[in-house]
């Protein structure tokens, strides 16, 4: 059960659909979208199948003028590296707000990211290495470790 939510940007209702095999709440409106915390993930598998690169775009956190439409906190946004690509979510976890077309090019983002990798092993077996010192931890926690600095 979920209740219905509504669009960060134009507060109109959000409505639940597929979007390849996950659901994600649109807004009818601005056609922005609404992915809740585990499903970016989710997302992201449906390009990158053992997941690596999940994370590694994110740059660093912002503020932003939108509210999380769950829990109504300000949300702070990432920006995809190298990508003017901004993307809201909420610091209590809720979710990930992409502005209409966003996640076409998540998706683009991730599939040249793919091909980079592929053409470079040690970039593959960096990751390789990266996940496995990470565990087995949320997507969430994985990106925080990566802005949690170095030691
Ligand atoms: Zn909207
Ligand atoms: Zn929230």
């Amino acid at each position: 059960m979920q209740m219905d939510i509504k669009c960060p940007r134009c507060q109109a209702n959000l409505e639940l659909e597929k979007h390849k095999g996950i659901d994600v709440d649109r807004c009818p409106e601005c056609k922005g979208m609404w992915l809740d915390h585990h499903e970016l993930g989710h997302l992201e598998d449906t390009v990158v199948e053992t997941g690596f690169a999940k994370g590694t775009m994110w740059m660093r956190s912002f503020g932003s003028d939108l509210a999380c439409p769950r829990c109504a906190e300000h949300m702070n946004w990432f920006r995809y590296r190298r990508f003017d690509l901004e993307i809201d979510h909420c610091p209590q976890e809720h979710g990930f707000w992409l502005d209409a077309g966003e996640e076409r090019r998540v998706l683009e983002i991730m599939e040249e990211r793919k091909s980079d990798l592929k053409r470079s092993k040690s970039a593959q077996e960096d990751w390789d290495k990266f996940l496995s010192s990470m565990g087995n931890t949320s997507f969430m926690d994985k990106i925080k470790r990566m802005f949690g600095g170095r030691r």
